[in-house]
């Protein structure tokens, strides 16, 4: 099997030249913008740092992140969004928030070799941007302290491994409620597993799915949460919201990228598929074939957000496609976890088009985070993917909305808004999990209020 290490040194040698020509003509656009003209000196020194991070890179197996740094930047120009977004392209820093719009913010995680290179593009595009995260190890370091506790009691992150072995504990604990499911397989030859939940017949279904992206800890985090209290939580409304649905809960809809972030790369966002020689991993929620690659997607093998050579070329959104299938009918809800940014939203991503029942949506939405922010003041923003966040085709939302013409189908983007992005501290996973769990309340008793579901 090809090492991460082995992969990205040889990439490095063989597409920083490419992506080099990209930051270049970044530089070059944002020089043109500023002055009328472009520096050949910048070429010269892209080609020292190019030799600097080939050097920088042989390194050891377990990535680390001493001294990387997270950037907050604020584009107040559309020319300022355009130009950071032609950075997304050249795979040269890692967006943990990518640019969308004027005055949304952007972080940018750059590695400590690669800071002249951020600060000279930040020169020439002349966006307004200061240190948001100093030193992303001492976060890792601070986020993911070794679990020492044998039972599952939300002070920590869990392993897909402690997780499943949790799913299986509680079918044992609940013979007449709780079923396990294998919605699907991985790469490297993991189930994808689930709990089916059910107090009684005949109930419509909700389907739950956490941990589409490994680095997003907080989502299989919530999703547990979310899944225990629909067992146990004695409030009235809570109660009421767990025995009329069927529940298909999938904690880790990509367990292979999970593992990963948990023994090699904590940022690591992908699958781990191997598709060609050098990068490996799609981004599971690009690959779905609803309106494939039809915008916000990169073709770019190395990219976070490589769409696959095909739709469902990644054998977790294949199979988990087919399983879908085979239960179809049985929910007219479909509940997505992300983190990080505090949004709820709703398809489409691959359009910024109004889905038919958009007002409805939106009013949904909007009960919904007010719900969420009675607890602990956490503030959410609601709205269409596309128009919120920025295109993202070939995400699951769009195809359970597309395909299955689904009613309520929500993503949510959940805590926080970057002071700790991806490394949220555990003893926060608590208060996210009650906070969503009142707005998932709030979220179906408004359905309901307004019709849904129309065919159950
Ligand atoms: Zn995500």
């Amino acid at each position: 099997m090809i090492n991460y290490y082995d992969n990205i040194i040889l990439l490095t040698c063989v597409t920083l030249y490419l992506n080099a020509m990209n930051v270049t003509s970044v530089i070059a656009s944002a020089s043109v913008l500023r002055k009328g003209h472009c520096s050949s000196d910048g070429i010269i020194m892209w080609k020292i740092i190019i030799l600097c991070t080939i050097i920088g890179l042989i390194t050891t197996e377990k990535a680390t992140f001493h001294n990387y740094k997270v950037f907050r930047i604020t584009p107040i120009t559309t020319e300022q969004v355009e130009l950071l977004r032609q950075l997304v392209e050249t795979d040269e820093f890692s967006f943990w928030k990518e640019p969308t719009a004027v005055n949304i913010e952007v972080d940018l995680m750059v590695a400590p070799h690669k800071l002249p290179m951020f600060y000279e593009i930040m020169a020439q595009i002349e966006a307004p941007h200061s240190i948001y995260v100093e030193n992303v190890q001492t976060l890792i370091d601070q986020t993911t302290n070794a679990n020492q506790s044998t039972s599952f009691n939300f002070k920590d992150y869990y392993t897909i491994w402690q997780i499943y072995e949790n799913l299986d504990d509680l079918a044992k604990q609940y013979p007449d409620k709780v079923k396990i499911i294998v919605g699907g397989k991985t790469y490297q030859k993991r189930e994808i597993k689930g709990v089916k939940i059910s107090f009684k017949a005949n109930n419509p279904g909700i389907f739950i799915e956490g941990g589409n992206h490994g680095r997003e800890w907080i989502s299989p985090a919530t999703v547990m949460y979310i899944l225990h209290q629909l067992l146990i939580s004695e409030d009235p409304d809570v109660r009421a919201l767990a025995e009329n649905h069927d529940w298909y809960i999938f904690p880790v809809f990509n367990p292979d990228g999970y593992e990963y972030t948990h023994t090699t790369n904590r940022m690591w966002r992908k699958t781990r598929d191997v598709h060609g020689f050098f990068c490996r991993g799609s981004d599971p929620n690009r690959n779905w074939s609803y309106k494939w690659k039809s915008g916000g997607s990169s073709s770019f093998g190395c990219s976070e957000t490589y769409a696959g050579k095909a739709p469902f070329s990644d054998v977790e959104t294949k199979s988990m496609s087919e399983y879908i299938k085979t239960i179809s009918n049985k929910f007219y809800a479909y509940i997505s976890f992300h983190s990080y940014s505090q949004l709820l939203m709703f398809p489409y991503g691959y359009t910024k088009a109004h889905l038919e029942n958009y007002e409805d949506s939106l009013a949904i939405a909007a009960k919904s985070v007010r719900s969420l922010k009675k607890r602990y003041g956490t503030e959410y923003r609601i709205g269409n993917i596309g128009e919120i966040l920025y295109l993202a085709s070939g995400n699951t939302a769009d195809y359970i909305k597309g395909v299955y013409h689904k009613p309520i189908v929500f993503v949510y983007e959940l805590r926080d808004r970057g002071n700790y992005g991806f490394l949220l501290p555990p003893e926060q996973i608590i208060p996210t999990g009650e906070e969503t769990l009142d707005s998932l309340v709030t979220l179906f008793k408004e359905a309901k209020a307004l019709g849904y579901p129309k065919d159950v």
